[in-house]
């Protein structure tokens, strides 16, 4: 089986469907407001170029809702060409008239294609979550994210999280910073971050991830299970230097995922700095 081993920027493909859901740390919402511009075929279009200029770039595909319509994701990762390391962020969502079983299934039929699905699942329940028993169905690495939005000082925090890690004992965790409270100053210190010292009371420091330009991340261990915290900025643009290329909605390719991303012709995708 192809293995492709990431060379180029990650391609973040945000679907065209919303997640009806209304975290209040979201900061991809409001391009879900107005709908009329969007196409999953110029979608598709935008993915097979960048497969040709990045043959082997990581892909994420996130939302919105990636899982909102099951036969369209279906279509998309059978679109993907074999190798790419695909990661899904999701809710996982349950159709009324499905169960978990049916959506575990679908699922697993991509098992081979998923590389981690990332499902949302917070301190407070922002988005409307399904059993707990599908993560048992799932035979794909999959793992819980859940954005500390609370305040890690209050030690209200601390139960909350407690509780939490206790809910998910036996999956990998990923817990993350609220991005609004990221800068480049503060985005790679332990020192002053109040998150990471409640983490240290509740899990076991290992080891500390790879510094990218805008992310970085520190592993932690918790009754055998792996529990991550990351900081990520909330861009992935830093000093014109590229860390992530976007598919929006609309199918057109940019630079960065909010605001300050400009769109992209396909000479300066050629001239592209990233890592
Ligand atoms: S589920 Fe994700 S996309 Fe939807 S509101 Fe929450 S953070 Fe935003």
């Amino acid at each position: 089986m192809k293995d492709f081993v990431k060379a180029g920027p990650t391609v973040t493909m945000f679907v065209p469907y919303d997640c009806n859901n209304a975290c209040p740390f979201c900061v991809n919402k409001k391009e879900y407001r107005d709908t009329s511009s969007f196409s999953l075929e110029r979608c598709y279009k935008s993915l097979d170029l960048l497969n040709r200029i990045f043959p082997h770039n990581d892909i994420v595909l996130t939302g919105g809702e990636p899982l909102a319509d099951l036969d369209t994701l279906s279509d998309i990762l059978s679109h993907i060409e074999d190798g790419h390391h695909v990661y899904i962020n999701t809710t996982l969502p349950v159709p009324e008239n499905s169960s978990i079983e049916e959506v575990a299934a679908v699922l697993n039929k991509h098992a081979d294609k998923i590389s981690c699905m990332n499902v949302s699942r917070h301190l407070k329940h922002y988005v409307k979550e399904c059993d707990d028993a599908i993560f048992d169905l799932l035979k794909f690495r999959h793992r819980i994210n859940c954005v500390i939005f609370e305040d890690a000082a209050d030690p209200a925090t601390e139960p909350k999280l407690n509780a939490f890690l206790e809910r998910f004992k036996g999956h990998e965790v990923q817990l993350r910073a609220n991005y609004s409270n990221l800068t480049l100053d503060n985005v790679f210190l332990t020192e002053n971050d109040d998150l990471f010292d409640l983490i240290c009371k509740l899990a076991d420091y290992k080891y500390d991830l790879e510094k990218e330009r805008f992310r970085t991340g520190f592993v932690f261990e918790r009754d055998g299970s792996k529990i991550t915290y990351h900081k990520t900025l909330p861009f992935a643009k830093v000093d014109g230097v590229v860390g992530d290329i976007i598919i929006r909605q609309t199918g057109r390719i940019y630079d960065d995922w909010n605001e300050y991303g400009q769109e992209l012709n396909i000479n300066d995708l050629a001239l592209l700095e990233y890592k």
